[in-house]
């Protein structure tokens, strides 16, 4: 986590994120990184992670096609 990240993200809780743990950003739970999903690499070549752990990340996604589906339903029945 370099200060220009910070900067970009200022609601970040890096300050209990260590090399095995990171808290995620929706739930707010210190969780181990296996937890959360790779986000490609920074330019340091360090492994990045999503900002959800896996749980939330899961989460996020059934809402979003629950409200693409509503919209297609939607859609088909006018
Ligand atoms: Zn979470």
């Amino acid at each position: 986590m370099t200060e220009l990240e910070q900067l970009f993200e200022p609601e970040y809780l890096g300050d209990q994120d260590t090399d095995t743990h990171r808290v995620c950003g929706t739930c707010g739970k210190l969780k181990p990184v296996n937890e959360f999903y790779k986000d490609g690499r920074d330019s340091k070549g360090n492994i990045k992670y999503r900002r959800d752990c896996r749980d939330c990340y899961k989460k996020t996604r059934v809402e979003d096609a629950r409200r693409k589906e509503k919209l297609k339903n939607g859609q088909t029945n006018r």
